[in-house]
């Protein structure tokens, strides 16, 4: 009987494909198996096997696969499902999930080679240029790749020259697919199969008399197996013999050495075993670990609420520790940004070789290898410490998940599809799983502390910093009255500056914090009042001094610092507001002899930028470091006595209903980092609102406060954690099309969600890479079905885009949009 596979494939498509194979392939075959599959005109696409029956599909006739990829299943059942709740939650398709998910590495595309027609005379006489170069490249190598005829005609657009010649029928096109990881193999030597007894080789050795060289290898070799009793590297050979690589060689090819490769991985940590013992945990730890336990065998989520420095890492090791004790995964979420070197360090003292670390700044081959890792069950990878895309790793077994910093925004997976969000996501793996989940954070989101409040999550709390340092000093400093009265030195009050000096004077390091890069935002003619706008976005151009640039944050346009106005002529450009850039600049004027770094978005672009930046300042390379909110992502300085925050109004007016809680934990986290050690840290916070309530939440340490009025706020204007959000964003380049386009979709949503609609609304920046955007916002009251509203605004979607006017629109949603 004839077989078929619905198979995933890693493109947005609503339904699954059906695919016809041979009984034999059949056979082979299981869910979560790769297969590289026709699809489109020419195309090779690789797609995950879903299902295996005898149903022929109805609407067309079902292609050939082009062959099966894996020997193995590579995604398991439980990510499958996990995959599908994803899709299903976030509205988007399982073949988006499948495209983030998986390692690149593992989706094979097919890439078109360029062939010679062995069938076609021709006459050179008759080619062009640019033909002719293609021509005899192609005389010398049997095929070209897009990019190689690129370098051959020097020039981008090849399609031209490419048409022409297929015309002449001069060349073939192949679509080929084309396996991206290569394992890395190493290189090992051993003593032939017929020199392995001692006789033998002693009259080897003779035989070798006039060739010291290679006697001295051979000898060398002996002595490596005698000593290692393991397999000798052509590497090791080379040290310990003295040996050249053509010495060896010619052993080799003589049959006295035989050579053979193993793979081996490219992140190894070798030498490095668990050699820390895990830390008594305090008295106040140890509460909260009984806490923990408690609602875990009550099958519940938790939530360990401590303050900054309390050592939540502490908590975290130790409940690794438990789950490895029974043989099970442990997986430690993080922000991207807070996986630093730092952090991993501390683990490794701990865990060694047991710990895989999985993140985006990882290459396409090392992501390869943790995935494999984790699928094999290799107890290298039994602790999983990684950012959000972690969790799409085939776990078998998960006891335990720890999402760490639990609050931060950066869970949520903004663009592309799936709009994830990985705390609640990895709460879903975890339940699926059986394993235990733990939430940790200094400054809780509304969402989870509301959830522990009503009791659907455990809660355990350290209020106090190990060591019992107390909490930093907050002090709230009104520049609007120092501004008026004249004590400000450019950005600095003389409160701050007093500090500074003495913290100086003290040998401590500071901290200060401006969340906005850059020198300044706005550069404005004071003549004619002109600013220099994005001709992309509707945003003005940020002067990035370092660079002399103007520069757009959105899509990247710059541009060099006009010497005048562009509009009227005058050289009267001046700035307004003020970046990271220009703190540094106005500290190195204050303080000529102290070393101030920065560390921000333009300053850790590179690899190991980040990582150099936060060792620097550990080893007191420098005195004060000025940086955005990438600061505040759970670092561990030693020696910082005072932080400084230039300006919290900027944090304040955010048009957005998290602005208020997003402020309190960013001022928390940020003072967080004073005073870590033995002495009280002082932190000084500079606004022109200092009887704002968040500020005196923030200086009072008063979560509880934050959380009641935002509670209240949230409820009146009906957003989460008692309603759900989901954002829907029209995207489009013509202006009309994207009003017109919203309002329609908007009526039609009201017609059946009465009530519960906001917009469409443009956000304040409305354009962006020359793309309009438009947002409807859709709440959803608890008393109505998430995935019934869902349904209906897939319906409704339907009908929008059957008006051929707005089919190029795109939709896109948020579910839960933070
Ligand atoms: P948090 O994650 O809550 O901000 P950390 O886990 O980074 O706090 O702990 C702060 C500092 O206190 C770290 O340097 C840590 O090594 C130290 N520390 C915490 N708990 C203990 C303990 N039980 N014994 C020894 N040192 C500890
Ligand atoms: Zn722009």
């Amino acid at each position: 009987m004839q077989q078929f596979i619905n198979v995933i494939l890693p493109i947005p498509l609503e339904k699954l494909f059906t695919y016809a194979v041979s009984e034999a392939e059949a056979d082979l075959l299981l869910p979560g198996m790769r297969v590289a599959v026709p699809f489109g005109k020419s195309k090779i696409y690789t797609a995950l096997v879903s299902e295996i029956h005898h149903n022929p599909p109805t609407a067309y006739e079902a292609k050939e696969i082009d062959r099966i990829l894996d020997g193995q299943v590579i995604v398991n059942e439980t990510q499958l499902k996990h995959w599908q709740w994803i899709a299903d939650y976030y509205m988007c398709t399982i073949g988006e999930v499948v495209r983030s998910a998986l390692p690149s590495a593992f989706l094979l595309e097919s890439e078109t080679l360029i062939l010679k027609n062995n069938y076609t005379a021709v006459d050179e006489g008759d080619l062009k240029d640019d033909e002719f170069l293609v021509f005899e490249a192609l005389q010398h190598q049997s095929a070209l790749k897009v990019h190689e005829v690129s370098t051959i005609v020097d020039r981008k657009n090849i399609l031209p020259v490419l048409n022409r010649l297929l015309e002449k029928k001069i060349i073939l096109l192949k679509e080929e697919l084309h396996e991206q990881y290569r394992p890395k193999l190493v290189r090992y030597v051993a003593l032939g199969e017929t020199y392995r007894s001692e006789e033998k080789l002693e009259a080897l050795l003779h035989s070798l008399t006039r060739a010291p060289k290679q006697s001295q290898v051979v000898l060398a070799l002996f002595q490596l197996q005698a000593e290692t009793k393991k397999p000798i590297k052509v590497s090791d050979l080379e040290k310990a013999g003295g040996a050249s690589k053509a010495v060896i060689k010619s052993l080799i090819d003589k049959g006295i050495l035989r050579e053979y490769h193993i793979r081996t991985d490219r992140i190894g940590y070798e030498g490095t075993e668990g050699k820390e013992e895990i830390k008594a945990l305090t008295e106040h730890q140890q509460l909260a670990i009984e806490d923990i336990q408690r609602h875990f065998d009550a099958n519940k989520v938790t939530l360990l609420h401590g303050v900054t420095s309390s050592g939540k890492t502490e908590v975290y090791v130790k409940l690794i520790e438990d789950c490895l004790a029974v043989g099970r995964q442990a997986l430690y979420l993080l922000p991207e940004i807070a996986l630093t070197t730092q952090l991993i360090a501390r683990l490794r003292h701990y865990f060694g070789e047991k710990i895989s670390v999985y993140h985006s700044k990882y290459s396409i081959q090392e992501r390869v290898e943790v995935w494999n890792n984790v699928l094999t069950k290799k107890s290298k990878a039994q602790i999983v410490i990684g950012a959000r895309s972690s969790l799409f790793l085939p776990f078998s077994d998960l006891g335990l998940i720890i999402v760490d910093e639990e609050h931060e925004d950066s869970y949520k997976q903004f663009d592309p599809a799936p709009r994830y969000h990985a705390r609640d996501a990895a709460i879903v793996l975890g339940n699926m799983h059986g394993a235990k989940i733990l939430l940790g954070s200094a400054t809780p989101s509304v969402e989870t502390f509301y959830n522990t409040r009503i009791g659907k999550y455990g809660y355990a709390s350290i209020d106090r910093r190990f060591g019992n340092v107390l909490m930093p000093d907050i002090e709230l400093v009104d520049i609007k009255e120092q501004t008026r009265k004249k004590r400000m030195k450019g950005h600095f009050s003389e409160r701050l500056l007093t500090e500074i000096q003495d913290a100086l004077q003290l040998g401590e390091q500071i901290i200060l914090f401006q969340n906005r890069r850059g020198y300044a935002p706005i550069v404005e003619c004071t003549t004619c009042g002109h600013s220099p706008q994005c001709p992309n976005c509707d945003v003005s151009l940020t002067y990035h001094q370092y660079r002399k640039e103007l520069r757009c944050h959105y899509c990247g346009h710059h541009i060099a610092l006009p010497e005048g106005c562009e509009a009227c002529g005058n050289p009267t450009l001046d700035t307004k507001g003020f970046g990271t850039e220009q703190v540094e600049q106005e500290l190195s004027k204050l303080f000529a002899e102290v070393k101030v770094g920065r560390m921000d978005f333009d300053t850790t672009r590179g690899k190991y930028a980040y990582e150099k930046i936060i060792t620097a300042f550990e080893q007191r390379e420098m005195d004060i470091l000025v940086g955005t909110q990438m600061l505040t992502k759970g670092l561990d300085f030693r020696n910082v006595g005072l932080v400084g925050v230039m300006n919290a109004d900027s944090l304040l007016n955010f048009p957005d209903y998290r602005a208020h809680e997003r402020c309190f934990q960013l001022l928390t986290q940020v003072s967080g980092r004073a005073g870590r050690t033995k002495k009280r840290g002082k932190v000084i916070v500079q606004t022109y609102n200092p009887y704002h309530e968040i500020l005196k939440q923030v200086s009072t340490n008063d979560y509880e406060g934050m959380f009641k009025d935002q509670l209240y706020e949230r409820q009146q204007y009906r957003y989460p954690p008692n309603n759900r959000i989901i954002k829907i964003t029209f995207k489009h380049k013509e202006y009309n099309r994207v009003n017109e386009a919203s309002e329609w979709f908007a009526k039609a949503l009201r017609n059946i969600l009465e009530g519960s609609i906001l917009g469409p609304e443009f956000p304040p920046v409305a354009r962006i890479r020359n793309q309009y955007l438009k947002h409807v916002m859709v709440k959803i009251p608890p008393r109505r079905s998430l995935s019934k509203t869902k349904a209906s605004i897939k319906r409704i979607e339907k009908s929008f885009k059957a008006i051929s006017q707005y089919r190029s629109i795109r939709v896109i949603y948020n579910v839960d949009h933070i």
